[in-house]
């Protein structure tokens, strides 16, 4: 496929697939025809089966990308600019979401949205002209491709927020020394046969990639896009592609059951202020609360978006995920802290429902945000433990068999971190000495999961 702003370049093993932004004279500012071009290309990367790595580079020696095409944005309304932020948005999951390894290598002004293309990538290699930075900021342009996302991640808050409130451009060798830059390219490098960006792109602009269709955990859904990339409101509607077809099953499969469960299920039960058990049981026969336990344990082995988005999916119905949502993830904490015997006691049955793990004592009247502050004590008498202490706000707690338990087993002035000394503890709720009051307050009250504290 031939790109206006794009060269690509496969290399002769077929493997690794070179993509050039190419406006060297507007230091490859992004415009919209570009946006596009970066979205079918990445597109078509996504599909293709031989590609096991992408270069991402710019033209010329003066910059990686030095951003939006301003000019062309200064000639924009502001409906057209909105439409031409979609492409970008679009694109820029594209680059995020390739399925193989995309390295940025970047020489000269690598500048907001050019940063953010960086960014995007898995890895920069950059020579020493590069310069990063989010300088649109100063402009009144908020950064607007994942660069406030992604430099907070990588930089660390401080760092990231100076770059963003102030605009500050940094050199290559902070950003190496911040993480940013994963190696550096020493030298000018412009006669440099084997970098990338003079690998004779210009002599075939083409992309021989295939496009087939590619399996794998990131796979994108295989509808294909409708129309031509050009067509803006076509653009718009590629949006859920992003979900994967294991994904649309399964949000499929939440959305039968809360079918089921209309409105005045919901409204019902808020009146009587009860707990929606026939729709809880009724997930649970189906394995979605379980869904993040490993399958050694009897679950699913579901990674973490795909919990988020069971849970987006009740809530998107007009269903109350706060019923359910703890299920799936204390039994985290057995899963990381508990031993090989309770993992195999536990989970496999938290897994299929015969337990209920979804109530966890950590807030006290004195302590709440800060969990370092709480003053329950365990103490060890024989092989019991007694604790002393006030707990409240346990959401589920009438509703569920086992609560996690947090108490303070060494005391503060014991531990070299406020963050050392600390247990959890699995306990039967219903075999405590306690007895669970439901809370009154309507501003505790979530719908359908009731909040208690020991009475
Ligand atoms: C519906 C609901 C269900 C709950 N379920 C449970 C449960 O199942 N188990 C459980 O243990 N707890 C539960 N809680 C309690 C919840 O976890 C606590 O409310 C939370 O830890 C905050 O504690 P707090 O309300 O005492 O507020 P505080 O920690 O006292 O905070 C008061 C205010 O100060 C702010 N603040 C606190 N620290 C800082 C800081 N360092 N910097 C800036 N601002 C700060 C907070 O944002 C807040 O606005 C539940 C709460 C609600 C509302």
């Amino acid at each position: 496929m031939t790109y206006r702003h794009l060269l690509t370049e496969r290399a002769s093993d077929g493997h690794v697939v070179t993509v050039m932004l190419n406006r060297p004279e507007q230091m490859n500012a992004m415009n919209t025809a570009m946006g596009e071009d970066l979205l079918a290309c990445f597109e078509a990367l996504s599909r293709d089966r031989e590609v096991r790595a992408v270069v991402f580079t710019g033209a010329g020696d003066r910059a990686f990308c030095a951003g939006g095409d301003l000019k062309e944005r200064n000639e924009m309304t502001d409906e057209a600019w909105r439409a031409q932020h979609v492409i970008f948005e679009q694109a820029s999951l594209r680059v995020l979401r390739c399925p193989v390894p995309v390295i940025a290598a970047v020489e000269g002004y690598a500048l907001a949205g050019g940063c953010e293309l960086a960014l995007l990538s898995d890895f920069i290699i950059a020579g020493e002209s590069a310069v990063f930075g989010v300088p649109e900021t100063t402009l009144g342009i908020f950064p607007g491709i994942g660069g406030t996302q992604l430099l907070p991640r990588i930089l660390g808050a401080p760092l990231a927020k100076e770059l963003i409130f102030t605009g500050r451009r940094m050199k290559v060798d902070e950003a190496k020394a911040a993480g940013l830059v994963n190696r550096l390219r020493l030298g000018d490098g412009s006669g440099d046969r084997d970098h990338p960006r003079h690998r004779g792109l210009q002599r075939d602009g083409r992309h021989a990639g295939s496009s087939r269709g590619r399996t794998g955990v990131q796979r994108e859904a295989q509808a294909a896009i409708p129309g031509q990339v050009n067509q803006r409101t076509e653009i718009m509607a590629v949006i859920p592609l992003t979900l994967t077809d294991e994904q649309r099953a399964l949000r499929d499969g939440v959305n039968d059951i809360c079918k089921r469960y209309p409105g005045e299920y919901w409204r019902e039960l808020d009146a009587k202020r009860e707990y929606p058990e026939a729709f809880v049981a009724e997930l649970t026969k189906a394995g979605y609360l379980g869904c993040l336990v490993p399958e050694e344990y009897g679950g699913a082995g579901l990674p973490i978006r795909d919990g988020a988005l069971i849970l987006e999916t009740i809530h998107a119905v007009g269903g109350n995920a706060a019923a359910v949502h703890a299920q799936m993830y204390i039994m985290g904490t057995v899963l990381r802290h508990g031993n090989e015997e309770q993992k195999r006691a536990y989970l496999p049955k938290i897994a299929s429902g015969e337990l209920r793990l979804q109530a966890f004592g950590v807030t006290e009247p004195n302590s709440g945000s800060d969990t370092t502050q709480l003053q329950t004590t365990a103490v060890r008498n024989g092989d019991r433990y007694v604790v002393n202490g006030q707990k409240m706000f346990i959401s589920r707690v009438l509703q569920s068999d086992l609560m996690l338990l947090l108490a303070r087993t060494t005391p503060a002035d014991k531990v070299k971190r406020r963050t050392d000394g600390l247990s959890v503890f699995l306990t039967r709720s219903s075999s405590t000495p306690w007895r669970f009051r439901p809370r009154a307050s309507s501003a505790r009250r979530a719908r359908g999961s009731r909040t208690s504290s020991p009475a």
